[in-house]
């Protein structure tokens, strides 16, 4: 019996990173198209450089990429390696939701989640903007997920009641709101974007007012070293460039995922520390 279970739970395993390879090959033509205002259901894949239609053995991800080591068919331009890792991104994503949640009403849920914040931060790298087309239906679709999970415990949502998600959204909408404003008051220019704001809303409604700290300090944290140690390699190699723009929307999606995945074993550690009478667990339950 039990193995049985291991076998079924393993086939869906592999079922979820397939899916979420599917999902991430979809999203490649989106971080390309969103930015541009095109249609991401018309026309057809082509390559960008010979306009020539992408068969469809051509397009399976990942596989298609090495084995066309990395080249048109036609015209032998080079495709980026981001393709193949925003499949195998979404696909490993897809995989650690379902082994983390399991068979439940959350488990699609987070995995659309996870494929939007995959959305955000190649669009926020590529374009320095993040996508109202996530943000927007986002923040009511984790407020929606709290509802459920107060009627359903068994659904396996995060956030377990509504005051949890709206605070969340207040919360986290409202730190970098109010960050942006002071800096434009103090150093008299612009700290975060607006995106970010939306984005930080999106992911307090998801998981939770007390995320919100913890996403900010995880993002802040990855985002000073990462940006330290981009200046000094560049000065090391002499590049010397105008003071230019880092997107946090990567680091906030990043602290978001983590925080998805190890959230409930980040809040008993601090607990924990706290000498609260709360048990100290490494891993979620
Ligand atoms: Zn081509």
């Amino acid at each position: 019996m039990q193995s049985q279970v291991e076998i079924l739970n393993s086939f869906f395993l592999i079922l979820s990173f397939v899916f979420g390879c599917m999902i991430g090959s979809f999203l490649n033509v989106c971080v390309w198209r969103l930015p541009r205002n095109e249609s991401i259901v018309k026309p057809r894949s082509k390559c960008p450089k010979c306009d020539t239609l992408i068969a469809w053995y051509d397009n399976i991800p990942i596989v298609s990429w090495l084995a066309l080591g990395a080249r048109c068919r036609h015209c032998h331009t080079w495709i980026s390696w981001q393709y193949p890792l925003v499949e195998a991104l979404t696909g490993v994503l897809f995989a650690c939701v379902f082994a983390r949640f399991g068979v439940c009403m959350a488990t699609p849920v987070y995995m659309v989640l996870c494929a939007g914040l995959v959305l955000v931060t190649f669009v926020d790298l590529a374009d320095w903007t993040i996508p109202n087309e996530v943000t927007f239906p986002g923040i009511p679709l984790g407020l929606a997920c709290a509802v459920v999970g107060m009627f359903y415990p068994g659904s396996g949502f995060l956030t377990k009641d509504v005051f949890d998600s709206l605070g969340g959204i207040v919360l986290g909408g409202g730190i970098l709101y109010l960050l942006d404003k002071l800096t434009l008051l103090l150093l008299k220019k612009r700290g975060m974007g607006f995106g970010d704001v939306k984005l930080l809303a999106m992911l307090g409604g998801f998981l939770g007012w007390k995320s919100v700290f913890a996403i900010i300090m995880i993002a802040s944290l990855a985002g000073s070293v990462i940006g330290i140690t981009l200046v000094v390699l560049q000065r090391r190699k002499g590049i010397e460039e105008e003071a230019h723009y880092l997107p946090f929307g990567p680091y906030l999606a990043g602290a978001g995922l983590l925080f998805l995945f190890f959230g409930h074993a980040m809040i008993e550690m601090y607990l924990g520390l706290m000498h609260a009478p709360a048990p100290v667990s490494v891993f979620p339950t």
